[in-house]
């Protein structure tokens, strides 16, 4: 009898709450008011679901797995509370159990927050390699992935306390905006260090920190004048997800079944000749099989990112996102996406990633493009990437023998497409970052073109980017792994021979570095004409080119000799 009575507990209690809602709350006053909150917990299906207050429910979604219920509250007009959702089971007239939810309150003019833009320089963190501000956390009893340093594909500490500690020296250097590879959780078994397959979207990693320290780091930054850019992956989630365990719906992901390599053609989205597998592989294949892809045709999943996205936003006082893999989603749900997150923030910036090759193939991405026109597509992405001038710097320097088609005109040719951007100064400018190999392994350290190409970048249109390392003249080789180009970075880690941190602790070389980049970086926070200014660029001679940046009060004048000789220039 005993025994019996306890079984009968076990039995009440497994249901007795929800193990996971989602969002965990929300804001009072959000555009996005009809709310959809998952509720998971066994066999959470079987209740129907009321709320008090006179709050109303306007949907019940039930899908083929009855752990989940997708529950829509009406929040338009409701001002800042907690609330409760009752779950009753069909047979009785008493909740089973009753979940509090709360509407919080808003930030004073989180609406109207602005995002990063050409005045800003961004400074592109590998997380886990920047700096381990809190060597307690470097592993954790619920995480699979212990730290282990000698593995240069491993996890090494680096976490969110290091990023909060060398503020001070971000703010030296010159940058104002912050991008940290995702921080949100990730229980790979292996490689989890770059982040890019979560587990769990709501919560920072343990080993980066908690989501409170997060929130700590955008307050940090914000003092100091820095923004903070979140690193969104809106085309996959990591195989230990706790959803994908238990797949809310079949479609939840895209199934062929389970895996299909992804052919990463992204120029499928758009070919009118296309033949349908390939298109289907490239937008439905999983990036790698550790990663099952996202699918965004499922109303389902659009809004639970879209609201996650919206959540992080609010919570953490963000000021843009970087989107990993954009054009490898499936472009009427991305756009849907991007829309609804510009509509309840209008100049909140959003970059995204979209890898090509082709300025006119880069272009169909960017918000109101003519070419996304063709066939009535708007992405109402902001920002894309110029992966076309990082290309060519990555070569061109070494080309001291101009000639018709070799040397600083590859240069010049890249912005004589800027007609094909709807907005040229909202295109993200680099010479490197977490996915190339590094500039000064391609140029040896040579210092002259690290000049050239970092002065290229800050003053030309858009908005420069910095990859983290660069200004100390790191190296690394992509073709020896990605390890290779996402190192250390030196002074990050207790006991650490040399400290590039501090100008004590830099080599010369560092140093040298170091001061033309916090030069170059400091001088232009102060000057207009290259952050919105007009631009005016002459052919290049004798492979010296010459540009303007000009507004109605200022004028700047960039001069680069990629000859070997001396020049004189004539005005
Ligand atoms: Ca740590």
């Amino acid at each position: 009898m005993k025994k019996f009575l306890f079984l009968l507990l076990l039995a009440a209690s497994a249901t007795a709450q929800l193990q996971k809602i989602e969002p965990p709350f929300w804001y009072a006053g959000m555009q996005h008011s009809d709310l959809q909150i998952m509720c998971y917990a066994p066999n959470v299906a079987q209740y129907t679901v009321s709320a008090s207050g006179g709050v109303i429910i306007k949907n019940i979604q039930k899908t083929e797995n009855p752990n989940y219920l997708f529950v829509t509250v009406d929040t338009k007009n409701l001002p800042p509370q907690t609330f409760d959702l009752n779950f009753t089971a069909v047979d009785s007239k008493k909740p089973a159990f009753t979940q509090s939810y709360e509407l919080k309150k808003r930030r004073e003019n989180s609406r109207l927050r602005k995002g990063f833009d050409a005045s800003d320089v961004v400074y592109l963190i590998m997380s886990d390699r920047f700096a381990n501000g809190n060597p307690a956390n470097d592993s954790n009893p619920s995480l699979t992935e212990k730290a282990d340093r000698a593995n240069p594909g491993g996890r090494h500490g680096g976490d969110i306390q290091g990023m909060i500690d060398h503020l001070d020296y971000l703010q030296q250097l010159g940058v104002t905006a912050l991008w940290p590879t995702p921080l949100c959780e990730d229980n790979d078994t292996k490689y989890s260090y770059h982040t890019y397959g979560q587990s769990d979207v709501y919560k920072i990693d343990a080993r980066y920190g908690t989501n409170e320290e997060y929130v700590a780091l955008s307050k940090a930054a914000h003092e100091k004048g820095i923004k903070l850019i979140m690193d969104y992956v809106t085309n996959h989630w990591g195989a230990e997800h706790w959803m994908y365990k238990d797949l809310p719906t079949y479609d939840w992901f895209h199934q062929f079944p389970g895996f299909a390599q992804c052919n990463y053609r992204m120029t499928s989205q758009f070919d009118t000749n296309v033949s349908e597998i390939d298109k289907k592989l490239c937008v439905d294949g999983w990036f790698v099989r550790s990663m099952p892809d996202l699918n965004q045709s499922n109303p389902l999943v659009l809004n639970y990112l879209t609201q996650n996205a919206l959540w992080w936003i609010e919570y953490a006082d963000l000021d843009g996102f970087r989107v990993d893999t954009y054009s490898y989603n499936d472009k009427q749900g991305i756009a849907q996406w991007t829309k609804a997150l510009t509509d309840e923030y209008p100049y909140f910036n959003i970059v995204g990633e979209v890898w090509m090759y082709s300025q006119a193939q880069m272009a169909y991405w960017q918000k109101d493009s003519k070419i996304g026109a063709i066939e009535s597509f708007n992405s109402y992405l902001p920002s894309v990437m110029d992966f076309t001038l990082q290309d060519v710097l990555s070569s061109v320097l070494n080309e001291d023998q101009a000639t018709w088609d070799k040397g600083l005109i590859r240069v010049y040719n890249n912005f004589t497409n800027d007609f094909l951007y709807p907005n040229p100064d909202n295109i993200l400018t680099f010479i490197e970052n977490h996915d190339t190999t590094r500039f000064n392994e391609l140029y040896k350290n040579d210092f002259q073109k690290y000049q050239m190409a970092l002065t290229i970048m800050a003053t030309v249109r858009g908005i420069p980017q910095i990859y983290y390392g660069s200004e100390i003249g790191m190296s690394g080789d992509k073709g020896k792994g990605d390890a290779d180009i996402r190192r250390d970075f030196p002074g990050g880690w207790k006991g650490d021979a040399n400290n590039a941190f501090s100008a004590s602790g830099r080599t010369a070389e560092q140093n040298k570095f170091f001061d033309f980049t916090s030069k170059l970086l400091n001088w232009r926070k102060k000057n207009a004409a290259v952050h919105f200014g007009k631009m005016k660029h002459y052919l290049p001679d004798n492979n010296v080119y010459v540009y303007f940046r000009y507004t109605d009060d200022q004028s700047v004048m960039v001069l680069i000799n990629n000859s070997n000789q001396k020049q004189n220039i004539k005005t």
